[in-house]
């Protein structure tokens, strides 16, 4: 409101259509300009941002990081999950999950983790997904969705829904540690138990 009353005193006290045009058309300019160089700086930075995460380039489709998302459903599949981010590279469509912590290789059961979501958007999307990314410590590792990982896939499912039918599921290791940081231990009644 104050640019606009100057300059309309301007324009009133100058009298002329040329320098009115004139001063609209260098306030249009100078708008221009800063409106570039904002969506310049918001360009590199969350392109740095993204690189500081390890996520791949190309456009966010999907992130449940930020603000909760909506879990991903495949009917066909009977998989449910929310991969953190789903990233556009190039024609195909990317599950990425970021890891806190990690090791020299990416862990098994996180591959498995993985492949479920590759699954699940190739079933939503109707599209072939080649491969997701884990990332640990800011490194991306990539994981091809490959013929050996989706028959692992499918035979830990098969493994899993037989063993859900028989309504008795046995331990299958012998690992404290595991049981001691496992979500579901207040509910296992087959936990390992420290040795006293
Ligand atoms: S607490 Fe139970 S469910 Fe969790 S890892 Fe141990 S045995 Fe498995």
């Amino acid at each position: 409101m104050v640019l606009w009353y100057y300059a309309s005193r301007f324009f009133w006290f100058f009298g002329g259509d040329f320098i009115e045009l004139l001063f609209v058309g260098i306030l249009l300019i100078i708008g221009a300009v800063v409106l570039f160089v904002y969506a310049a700086r918001m360009f590199f930075s969350v392109r740095e941002e993204k690189k500081s995460f390890g996520i791949p380039d190309g456009r966010i489709l999907y992130s449940d990081l930020n603000v909760p998302a909506e879990p991903l459903l495949s009917k066909h599949s009977r998989l449910i999950g929310k991969p953190d981010y789903i990233v556009r590279k190039e024609k195909h469509c990317i599950p990425v999950e970021i890891k806190s912590g990690g090791g020299l290789h990416p862990h098994e059961s996180q591959v498995l983790q993985l492949a479920v979501y590759c699954q699940i958007l190739e079933d939503v999307s109707g599209v072939f997904v080649p491969e997701g990314i884990l990332v640990y410590n800011n490194v991306p590792y990539t994981i091809p969705f490959d013929p050996k990982l989706r028959f692992e896939l499918e035979s830990v499912m098969k493994t899993m829904r037989a063993s859900l039918r028989n309504d008795v599921v046995q331990r299958n290791h012998q690992d404290l540690a595991r049981c001691r940081y496992c979500s579901m231990k207040r509910y296992c009644t087959d936990l390992v138990r420290e040795k006293h």
